[in-house]
């Protein structure tokens, strides 16, 4: 049942042979010529413009730039209390949040890497590369015990496998990229929107898109992927003023992948989210309006839920009683 007789042929290293799931997301992520949008030169300057046009009333009055991140976006739309309580914190490292950084290395590291590493090699150069960079992350892993750090170890080993039979291997001729910074001035510097792009292959032709933007996930898919992606379109506009051709989320563990192929609506609609955002965030950060409490899965884990009567309330129904 199902078998087949095992073929030997000779494959170049450039067209190395597909695992079934690799062959499926290659097929996803690769948008065939013919289906690729060409659009009007003047599409990033009339963006940049729109953009501009929603906070020109409020940007004079700040001193110290806006800083816009996917993460502040995403904050400030599903609740503006919580974004203020996050943005009065100090961050903290914890153990599962190193689990994507170290694996987000590792794919870097095997991407320009030569020879190739095994997955547990690749872990361990992205471990010793974190911890000589000195930072926060450097600090927090140093710190842990040799145990903990084993379990790290084994833990990105295994998603990298996962990813490494889930994911075409990444071939020179697609111009692959990781970590592609994307920075953005409005108002000549007042507000900056910035991204970093996890993976990218190919690139536009001239006026035709061809990019397609890879973010990869090591956690559960939730709606505001599909939105932080849109936001990246966006961002990659204004800078080379051509959109991708096709946002992708890659689900590691399932090793999975979501596409939205980007059109002018989807450019649209990330054009309204992003704008209505930095007006909120200008008004917060001038007091020119009191933070919304807006209900939603993010009060499971709010620290302000204990006292927050909308927040208890949408909990009691998520939690079973009130609900029909
Ligand atoms: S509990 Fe929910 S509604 Fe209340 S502040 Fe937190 S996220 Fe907002």
């Amino acid at each position: 049942m199902g078998t087949t007789k095992k073929k030997f042929r000779t494959e170049s290293p450039a067209n190395p042979p597909l695992t079934p799931a690799q062959q499926t997301t290659l097929n996803l992520i690769r948008l065939p010529a013919n289906e690729r949008t060409t659009y009007n030169s003047t599409l990033r300057a009339q963006i940049q413009l729109e953009l501009e046009k929603e906070t020109v009333n409020l940007v004079d009055q700040i001193d110290e730039p806006l800083w816009v991140s996917k993460r502040q976006l995403q904050a400030v739309t599903s609740c503006e209390v919580l974004y203020e309580k996050q943005e009065g914190e100090s961050f903290e490292w914890k153990i599962p949040m190193t689990r994507g950084q170290i694996f987000h290395k590792c794919v870097e590291l095997s991407v320009h890497l030569s020879p190739t590493r095994t997955a547990p090699e690749l872990v361990d150069e992205a471990l010793t590369s974190i911890m000589n960079r000195g930072d926060g992350l450097a600090s927090f892993l140093v710190e842990l015990t040799d145990i903990e750090r084993a379990e790290i170890r084994s833990e990105v080993a295994s998603l990298l496998q996962t990813y490494f039979d889930t994911f075409p291997p990444l071939q020179n001729s697609w111009s692959p990229t990781t970590e592609l910074p994307r920075k953005v001035l409005l108002h000549r510097g007042k507000i900056v929107l910035q991204g970093r792009f996890d993976l990218t292959v190919g690139r536009p032709d001239e006026l035709t898109a061809g990019r397609v933007l890879i973010e990869l996930k090591t956690g559960r898919a939730v709606p505001h992927h599909l939105d932080d992606l849109r936001f990246y379109a966006l961002l990659e506009t204004l800078v080379v003023g051509v959109p991708p051709a096709l946002l992708a989320s890659f689900y590691v563990d399932a090793g999975t992948v979501q596409v939205e192929v980007v059109d002018e609506d989807l450019l649209r609609s990330a054009i309204q989210r992003t704008s209505s955002a930095v007006k909120r965030l200008l008004q917060l950060r001038l007091k020119e309006r009191d933070p919304e409490r807006r209900a939603s899965g993010s009060c499971r884990w709010c620290p302000a839920a204990t006292d927050c009567q909308p927040g208890q309330a949408w909990l009691e129904e998520a939690n079973g009683s009130g609900v029909w």
